[in-house]
């Protein structure tokens, strides 16, 4: 099946707003399949770490709702963006209510409640992946964080603008360091696989039987990312794949599938919505061929 991705690599472009990802070699792939019974199943460089980015969105949102419980949903909200992912003109219009929590603005309000909730939020974020994998060796890239703070007027701008309605309490430069830092942690494939399992099973992590978030927000973040996680590509994932999927600009590609397990997929190229064209045919590929589509 990797075998078969080789002409993809060519089709996509590796991710270059930072210098640090765009030094990441394009023709790496890697697969895995990590199942709620404990097996793991992998291909290619599932080792390899890469730069989690917006995957990350999906640990800080499950922090953050099991802090903020309901009260998170009055200052972001779920619907799809049908915007790029760090787009800011919805943000003026909808008084500086991220349309969602998984494109940068809603992200940056999620960094916002975890900044001002935890006394150490970054350590926090990297306690929270390190019990879901169940691995100390989580961590985040310095020359990626570094990266992304030297390059961030983007995000900053979104952040300010949020701030001035009213909708960032903490102070910018404290937020952007925790949301670049939780989008610079290093993970690979077999690690994210099995941390996110707990969303494919009612909110228990099945290796440490820890209830990670309730039932029903196991169930909200799969709904979430089903109609916004894969940016402005949502739409044709669930069409072609129907999974909730979370993407990254670092080339992955997480599927959670519900009472069964969690695909992960790994190339740098990516297509112009920001999705890696070679993690996207082998979770459509596995997704078809194992018929796991939920519509
Ligand atoms: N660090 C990236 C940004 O905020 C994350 C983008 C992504 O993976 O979508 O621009």
């Amino acid at each position: 099946m990797l075998a078969q991705c080789q002409p993809l690599y060519r089709s996509g472009k590796v991710a270059d707003y930072i210098p640090a990802l765009a030094q990441v070699a394009p023709q790496q792939a890697a697969v895995a399949v990590a199942t709620l019974d404990g097996r793991l199943h992998s291909a290619g460089a599932a080792q390899q770490s890469f730069s989690l980015q917006s995957i990350s969105k999906i640990f800080g949102l499950v922090m953050a709702m099991n802090r903020l419980g309901d009260e998170l949903w009055q200052r972001v909200n779920m619907e799809p963006s049908g915007q790029p992912f760090n787009s800011i003109v919805q943000l003026e219009w909808e008084q500086g209510i991220p349309r969602n929590p998984v494109i940068n603005a809603g992200a940056i309000v999620v960094a916002d409640v975890l900044v001002s909730h935890y006394s150490a939020s970054k350590t926090a974020f990297l306690t929270f992946l390190r019990r879901l994998t169940a691995e100390e060796a989580i961590y985040a890239d310095q020359q990626v964080y570094l990266s992304e703070l030297e390059h961030g007027n983007r995000n900053a701008a979104l952040a300010y603008l949020m701030k001035s309605f009213g909708n960032i309490e903490a102070e910018v430069p404290q937020v952007l360091e925790h949301y670049f830092h939780q989008c610079a942690t290093a993970i690979n494939c077999e690690q994210l696989a099995r941390s996110l399992l707990f969303l494919a099973n009612r909110g228990v992590q099945p290796h440490s039987n820890e209830q990670v978030c309730s039932r029903r927000d196991a169930h909200r973040v799969n709904a979430i990312l089903s109609t916004s996680g894969m940016y402005d590509q949502s739409g044709e994932f669930a069409f072609k794949v129907g999974l909730p999927a979370k993407s990254g600009v670092g080339g992955a590609i997480v599927a959670i599938v519900p009472q069964f397990g969690v695909i992960t997929a790994w190339s740098p190229p990516l297509n112009r919505f920001g999705n890696s064209v070679v993690a996207m045919q082998l979770i459509q590929q596995l997704a078809d061929e194992l018929g796991l589509s939920l519509f």
